[in-house]
């Protein structure tokens, strides 16, 4: 496995700025339209929050081995089980082998989700 990428914290910011703002507006417009229950809508999301707690394994801990289904991290070695569960693909942009959930298909071709972080 060769380039390993670390999408900075700086990107990281942006996005989420940019993603909190889409969602605030798309909530807004939502209200507006009288399509949206605000006190659901957070009932919901806490749900969903308190799901993938205990399913997802803390994003310090990547290695902990006994979660077979999920992805391995990008471009660190990969867990020999949990890699052949799923294809892999070619990331068009940087090379790397990454599992097909975990990228996204752009005009040029199949990219990684940190090619495609970046791009935006
Ligand atoms: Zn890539």
């Amino acid at each position: 496995m060769g380039t390993s990428e670390v999408v900075s914290i700086g990107t990281l910011r942006r996005e989420i700025r940019e993603l909190t703002a889409t969602v605030t507006v798309l909530l807004d417009m939502l209200a507006e339209a009288g399509a949206l229950d605000r006190e659901m809508l957070r009932t919901r999301v806490e749900a969903m929050l308190e799901n993938s707690r205990e399913e997802t394994p803390p994003m310090s801990d990547p290695w902990r081995p006994s979660d077979p289904d999920l992805p391995p991290p990008l471009g660190g070695a990969p867990d020999r089980d949990a890699v052949h569960e799923q294809p892999m693909v070619q990331c068009a942009s940087c090379g790397s082998m990454v599992p097909e959930r975990m990228t996204v298909i752009i005009a040029t071709g199949v990219i990684c989700d940190v090619c495609a972080s970046r791009r935006a």
